[in-house]
């Protein structure tokens, strides 16, 4: 029986998050094995490599770091004539605003990803991983490296790792504070010593031409703490977690308007927005409405509270979802337009006004913009700059036009997906709250500022 210190709602199913929050659990080797911690890696030893990846795909296990891909056709992407050295990389640059998973999973059980990694390198036939952690979490960066330095005391890191004939060898590397670390390509040229301008994909997809242009497996932190249970529950039985082609559990981190914020383990797709906001997040803050939710990180389309989806049947019929109806999974949030992303749900009640929200997210984009193409550095900018006279009362209604135009001339023109990740919180808000915005402008009354009560304290 775990006893926890903070309880998890009971609608959760903790597996990656087990331990966090445990009664008397303090991150040590010890305490992992005490709990069966590196089991898997010994069953995974016994498995041919090519089957722990036949389990992954079975599993079902789609990305957890935004895109949903599934992990284990990834892994199925190193050429099979492949002369090279393989690489895995665990991409903990976790920056998405709105996302604070990986780092718990980082400071509270990083065993768990030791051991998955580990198990990853055994199945793609890598004998090198990094962890890439964000500058920004230092605490996580010794935490994680006091982990590697005890697996490897006991031999499971190292070489001829548990008398299996395998060599394996983590090691951490500290981010280099910008937000493009964390687009893969980004991440891997920071690796190299260089400055993170993303690469063109394709060809430059990472699981064929990598780090020092080797095949790199990139995943998640979240992604590769699945694998352990992957390995110990078998691919079939894991895919019964969650609902169809979105499998297994998810970490949703819900910040902003809510009574109860925090991090909520719950299996893919079973929990609705309703269920989320209303029965673990306590509901709204007192005297308050919801009006909008970001729901997978500011890269993900906002949704209103009082929309109403027509979503498609197989039989190419349509029907209605109702927002708070809407699943919490990968498939059912792109049929409303918008994406499950990295997990974080970022709540807006009715005191936001939309013109800061949206200033305040084209500040982020136009600051962490690599710059390396014209439409992403150039177009950022801009917008940040007709959002900065918004706010001021200084935007005239044609403004609002113009900051259309330019997000949607930046959409699908840039190298990596940062460009559609700025554009498209300007093409939903505007599309979804033009009268609001359009109130802002000169032409009728001025923003006053944005939650002054709050601003103040
Ligand atoms: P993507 O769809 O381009 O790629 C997803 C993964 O699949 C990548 O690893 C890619 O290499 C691989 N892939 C896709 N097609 C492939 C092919 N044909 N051959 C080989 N490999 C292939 O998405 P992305 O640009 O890597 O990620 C975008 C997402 O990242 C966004 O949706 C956003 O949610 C998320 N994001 C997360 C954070 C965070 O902090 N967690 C920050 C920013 C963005
Ligand atoms: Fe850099 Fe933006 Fe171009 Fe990505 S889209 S490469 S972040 S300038």
């Amino acid at each position: 029986m775990i006893t926890y210190t903070k309880q998890p709602h009971p609608r959760e199913y903790r597996l990656i998050f087990k331990n966090v929050d445990r009664e008397g659990w303090d991150q040590s080797i010890d305490c992992y094995m005490r709990d069966g911690g590196y089991e898997d890696l010994k069953k995974a030893f016994t498995m041919q490599p090519k089957d722990i990846t036949e389990e992954v795909k079975k599993s079902g296990l789609r990305g957890r770091g935004g895109a949903g891909f599934p992990t284990g056709m990834k892994w199925t992407f190193i050429p099979p004539n492949n002369t090279k050295p393989v690489y895995l990389i665990c991409n903990g640059d976790e920056s998405e605003p709105g996302t604070f998973k990986d780092r718990y999973i980082l400071h509270q059980d990083p065993h768990q990803l030791v051991e998955g990694m580990v198990i990853a390198c055994y199945a793609v036939g890598a004998k090198v991983a990094y962890i890439y952690i964000r500058e920004e979490f230092p605490e996580a960066a010794l935490i994680v490296e006091r982990a590697i330095e005890e697996a490897r005391a006991k031999n499971f890191l190292g070489t001829n790792v548990l008398g299996s004939g395998v060599d394996v060898e983590i090691y951490v590397h500290r981010g280099a504070g910008a937000y493009i670390c964390g687009e893969e390509t980004g991440l891997i040229e920071s690796l190299e010593g260089k400055r993170p301008y993303p690469r063109i994909k394709p060809p430059y997809f990472p699981a064929a031409l990598g780090l020092y242009m080797c095949p790199t497996i990139v995943n998640n932190v979240e992604s590769l703490c699945h694998v352990r249970h992957i390995v110990r529950m078998g691919g079939d039985e894991y895919a019964k977690l969650g609902v169809a082609r979105n499998t297994g559990t998810r970490i949703l981190c819900v910040s902003g308007d809510v009574k109860n914020p925090g991090y909520f383990e719950v299996e893919v797709g079973k929990i609705t927005m309703r269920e989320l906001l209303y029965d673990m997040c306590g509901g709204p803050k007192d005297g308050r409405e919801f009006k909008a939710v970001i729901p997978g990180g500011s890269s993900s389309k906002i949704l209103k509270c009082d929309e109403v989806f027509k979503l498609k049947n197989p039989d190419g019929t349509t029907k209605d979802l109702d927002f708070w109806d809407i699943q919490m999974d990968f498939d059912t949030l792109a049929a409303c337009g918008s994406m499950a992303g990295s997990g974080g749900v970022i709540v807006l009640d009715n005191t936001r006004k939309m013109s800061w929200v949206l200033n305040n997210l084209n500040a982020f984009y136009a600051h962490e913009s690599c710059g390396q193409c014209t439409p992403c550095r150039e177009g950022s900018t801009w917008m940040r700059k007709i959002s900065d006279r918004l706010v001021a009362g200084e935007a005239s209604p044609s403004d609002i036009e113009t900051l259309e135009s330019v997000a949607y001339q930046i959409d699908g023109r840039t190298i990596c997906a940062f460009g559609e990740a700025s554009s498209w919180p300007v093409e939903a808000i505007i599309g979804k709250f033009r009268d609001e915005l359009l109130a802002d402008t000169k032409a009728e009354n001025a923003a006053v500022p944005h939650n002054p009560e709050e601003e103040a304290q």
